[in-house]
């Protein structure tokens, strides 16, 4: 429950604190900036400052603004708070009349912190406050204090002339300030993994270029649809950012891919895909790839496959799933809400062979491959459609 007469958001940042002093306070600057892109994205009113190892979000909608605030990357946890003034007259009498509005039986504690100079020390705030906190419900309940693990946590964070009390903490997605690394291309495919692989990458910090490849008949609209549609989700992390899917046409090469070879189809496929995001990482200045592959989930995933077609591009391609179960990769996909959008009926056409290669070389699937095939590449790069999201109508970019 959020604290009676919450007027701030509290929030605390993870890895940002194991950077050197300078860099930390940087990334503060960008992290409070993200803050302010995604209130204002989602229609929050607030204001946010930062202060050493802290930001501190001042709204009237302190519940919905915590929820907002713990959906931007490089945000550990946040919290409703209450501001008071630091003397321990004002904490304590606040405690009191917060604990008679949230406290029903069970155990609590005080939980005090405190930077700055004041007349009382963090020993006295946790001690007075939870003798008035006592007071204040020991008529109706029969309270116990534990330090350890109580019911009811009250936390106190004196910072010089506030005091900020909350009762407390939720999750965010840890990480970085999205725009700290450099921008990656997403291939993303609407399954389940390749939303959350992107995700994953956003949230150490790299901006993403989502491309999808639309495989024709292989693929179809509900295919390249359900992709948009995880595509938009992950947009929702992203205020402010070009995070508009790119559409790449690949059908008729996916048609000859699949005349021309057997066993070692798929990791054609793959080095053609690869090749493509290399293209689009050029022109939109990203230095990597992210793919939702893991270790042995498919056969074209096998760590000699991987090996094998890793070689088509000299960017690195990134997995951050590559050790992840399915069955977390799913938890973790309706954590993020693309889950929904990636389990639509695609209905589209196997390309996978029946019998697929597990332990393929490079020569080998360079022999079996058509010799133009990067040629394709690069011609189907040439035509990117940017899809303008939220709006049906699309336009075509680079077109030559
Ligand atoms: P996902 O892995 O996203 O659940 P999937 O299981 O259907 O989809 P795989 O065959 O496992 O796809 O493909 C491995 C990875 O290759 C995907 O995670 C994705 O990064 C990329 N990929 C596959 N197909 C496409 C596509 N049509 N467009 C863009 N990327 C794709
Ligand atoms: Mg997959």
């Amino acid at each position: 429950m959020t604290v009676p007469g919450a007027d701030a958001v509290l929030v605390r940042h993870g890895d940002i604190g194991v950077k050197s002093a300078h860099v930390q306070a940087s990334m503060e600057g960008d992290l409070a900036d993200r803050v302010a892109a995604m209130l204002d994205d989602r229609g929050v009113s607030g204001t946010v400052d930062h202060e050493w190892g802290r930001l501190f979000v001042r709204t009237p909608a302190a519940e919905v603004a915590t929820d907002t605030v713990t959906d931007v990357f490089g945000v550990h946890t946040a919290s409703p708070a209450r501001t008071v003034p630091a003397s321990i007259d004002a904490i304590t009498e606040t405690l009191a009349e917060i604990a008679t509005v949230t406290y029903d039986g069970g155990t609590f504690a005080v939980d005090a912190r405190r930077t700055g100079d004041h007349d009382f020390t963090s020993h006295e705030v946790g001690k007075r406050g939870g003798d008035a906190i006592w007071q204040a419900v020991e008529s109706e309940f029969d309270p116990g204090v534990d330090l350890d693990d109580p019911d009811h946590p009250f936390y106190v964070e004196v910072r010089d002339e506030d005091a900020y009390i909350f009762t407390e903490r939720r999750d965010g997605p840890g990480g970085f300030p999205l725009g700290s690394q450099a921008p990656l291309v997403a291939l993303v495919s609407g399954g389940i993994d390749s939303p959350v692989a992107a995700w994953q990458a956003m949230r150490r910090g790299s901006p993403i270029v989502p491309v999808y490849l639309d495989l024709g008949d292989y693929g179809g609209s509900d295919h390249r649809a359900r992709a948009i549609a995880t595509i938009e989700t992950l947009s929702r992390f992203a205020p402010a950012q070009d995070v508009r899917p790119r559409v790449v046409h690949v059908g008729e090469y996916v048609d000859r891919l699949v005349e021309a070879i057997s066993s070692t189809r798929m990791l054609s496929f793959r080095r053609l895909m690869y090749r493509i995001a290399e293209h689009v990482a050029e022109a939109e200045g990203a230095a990597g790839v992210v793919t939702g592959e893991a270790v042995g989930q498919k056969s074209s995933q096998t760590v000699r496959n991987l090996a094998a077609v890793d070689r088509a591009t000299e960017l690195p391609i990134h997995r951050p799933l590559l050790t992840w179960d399915k069955q977390e990769i799913i938890a973790e996909a309706r954590r993020i809400g693309t889950y929904e959008d990636s389990t639509i009926d695609a209905g589209c056409h196997r390309v996978a062979p029946d019998k697929p290669a597990t332990r393929a070389t490079v020569a080998a699937v360079e022999a079996a491959e058509p010799p133009e095939m990067f040629e394709w590449a690069t011609k189907a790069a040439e035509n990117v459609e940017v899809i303008e999201v939220g709006e049906p109508e699309s336009v075509v970019e680079g077109a030559p």
